[in-house]
């Protein structure tokens, strides 16, 4: 028996994907801080420390599963279940079984399932990055989407089923393939996820649980990928120069884009940088 009282579904095995948050993200606010009113002062440090109690938060939220056995769904559990969700501001749900390989190495896992969640960024906001009005739009999102995130988790298990929530401030698992999976958008040469509805202007959150999950019907994104194959202004206009032309496949098996740490640095120097989410056609209105 583990800690909680009941087995991890899973427990991250892959050598190569390691969960790491650069402490100096935990240390954002004096970035707009210093360029702000008051009040926008305010308000940032307010999401800034709402990400990271939810954070923390969501990690807790493995406990209290001892007593949830169930799997079978009523009929119309995932109708309801979406609309509670869209009334509390998420705008994109998706459904895939767990992807073993994307778990961080060593993590223990509740849930067998993953309903993958997506809220989008305001456009007014992000097409001001970089700089601290796009900053500011990112932690409201990473605060706002984190408490939902928990909330619906929550309820899943007060229904009954084993659940979990992960932050999308930093889960257990790896958010891109498994949005993918879901039938929610591509993998993008910035290293995001597309969709057809935002772009890259969204961020996500993940419930992994018991509860068997509908199936997601296949979506036709031919027009998405052609598009981002030949577009390629990221590529050009990455401010931290860590956007790859042509992606290379890590030990993990991830396709990736980006040189992480080269983007971080951008982030770090550049009030969060996301340019990239400002330049994306797809996201642009
Ligand atoms: S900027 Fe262009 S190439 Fe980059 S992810 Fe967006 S659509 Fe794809
Ligand atoms: S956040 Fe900045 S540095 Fe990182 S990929 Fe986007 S534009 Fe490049």
């Amino acid at each position: 028996m583990s800690e909680v009282g009941i087995e991890p579904t899973y427990i991250g095995k892959n050598e190569n994907l390691v969960f790491i948050v650069p402490k100096e993200l935990f240390n954002m606010s004096l970035g707009p801080a210093e360029v702000l009113d008051r009040e926008s002062a305010k308000l940032f440090s307010k999401y800034i420390r709402g990400t990271f109690r939810g954070f923390q938060k969501a990690r807790k939220t493995k406990y209290g599963n001892e007593n949830n056995t169930k799997t079978q769904v009523p009929p119309d559990f995932w109708e309801k279940f979406e609309k509670r969700a869209t009334e509390l501001d998420v705008d994109l749900i998706g459904y895939t079984p767990v992807n073993e390989n994307y778990i961080f190495k060593d993590l223990k896992l509740y849930g067998k399932n993953a309903i993958v969640l997506g809220m989008e960024l305001e456009w007014e906001k992000i097409k001001e990055a970089p700089g601290a009005i796009c900053e500011i739009e990112l932690f409201r999102l990473y605060k706002e989407l984190g408490d939902v995130t928990i909330k619906l988790a929550e309820f899943l298990k007060e229904q009954g089923y084993k659940s979990e929530a992960h932050h999308p401030f930093g889960g257990k698992l790896l958010y891109g393939p498994h949005a993918v999976a879901a039938n929610l958008g591509i993998l993008g040469r910035n290293g995001l996820i597309i969709t057809p509805e935002f772009g890259p202007r969204q961020r996500w959150s993940i419930i992994t649980t018991d509860a068997d999950i509908p199936k997601t019907e296949k979506k036709d994104f031919n027009d998405l990928k052609e598009y981002c194959e030949k577009c390629g202004a990221c590529v050009r206009g990455c401010k931290g120069g860590s956007v790859y032309e042509t992606p290379i496949e890590k030990e993990n098996g991830v396709i990736t884009h980006i040189d992480r740490s080269k983007c971080i640095e951008s982030i770090l120097e550049n009030n969060y940088c996301s340019y990239c989410l400002r330049i994306c056609c797809p996201g642009i209105l």
